[in-house]
């Protein structure tokens, strides 16, 4: 089996009595989307970041590419090709689309105060920018302020910030969340093809999306991994349509 560009192993982490993580292994593959599922509240945004360094975890590690990054920050994460699209948006409303994925491109680097004067006009940057709107469908729309974009758009865009850098693989938390049947119809169509690029950890609550697109799907239930397994096992999981289901 290939090697896993992905791993957490025995991840913990409370918030004063609640355990948001108990023990959580799991690993991504190359080419493949894992999706992790789960009811509000079971952890997965937590996980998510734990794997991209936004909080550190009170035991356990995480391997990315091979190498413990448990220590490190998540630009440096970041940078050794963690890509990730956030649950909660994390545009710049005032800037425009382009702005946006220039910024993306940035990475971290760079002062926001220059940010205008120079960085804008940075070839290579804006290259960078241009190419991943194109990808995503947004090449029309690159002087459009973010805030009057549609609400489908602006997912469109967090893909395309996240592509500047050109990741080794994704973490997405609920990219569909708030798109209509067509938007998420289209990023379903993207994230398709996005795989074989850069795999993608999945958190998503729009179950014919992770059915459609999931290679493994693991189900988190209070912090816990109770299944993972292929769609077809966790649709026969009795365990997971018990808790998760509602069945
Ligand atoms: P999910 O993404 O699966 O809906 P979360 O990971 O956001 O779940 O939250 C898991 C649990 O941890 C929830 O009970 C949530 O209220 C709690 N939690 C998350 N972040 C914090 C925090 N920073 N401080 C305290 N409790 C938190
Ligand atoms: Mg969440």
């Amino acid at each position: 089996m290939a090697k896993a560009v992905l791993k957490t192993k025995g991840l913990c982490k409370s918030f004063g009595a609640l355990q948001a993580s108990k023990d959580v292994s799991l690993d991504l593959r190359p080419g493949e989307i894992h999706a992790l599922i789960g009811p509000n509240g079971a952890g997965k945004s937590t996980l998510i970041k734990q794997i991209a360094g936004n909080i550190a975890p009170d035991s356990g590690q995480v391997e990315l590419l091979g190498r413990d990054v448990t220590a490190l920050d998540t630009v440096a994460r970041a940078r050794m090709g963690l890509g990730r699209t956030f649950q909660i948006s994390a545009l710049a409303m005032e800037y425009t689309v382009l702005q946006n994925a220039v910024l993306g491109a940035l990475g971290g680097r760079g002062r926001p105060f220059h940010f205008f004067r120079n960085v804008m006009k940075d070839p290579e940057l804006l290259a960078q920018a241009r190419d991943a709107l194109e990808r995503v469908g947004l090449t029309q729309d690159a002087d459009r302020r973010t805030a009057d974009l549609s609400h489908g758009q602006r997912r469109q865009l967090e893909v395309a910030v996240a592509l500047t850098l050109k990741p080794r693989l994704f973490l997405m938390d609920e990219p569909m969340a708030g798109l209509g049947a067509a938007g998420s119809k289209a990023l379903t169509g993207f994230l398709d093809g996005l795989r074989q690029e850069a795999p993608i950890l999945l958190v998503e609550h729009d179950m014919d999306a992770v059915f459609a697109l999931a290679d493994r799907i693991s189900v988190l239930v209070y912090g816990q991994i109770i299944a993972t397994g292929t769609a077809d096992d966790i649709r026969a999981n009795a365990e997971v349509r018990r808790a998760y289901l509602g069945e």
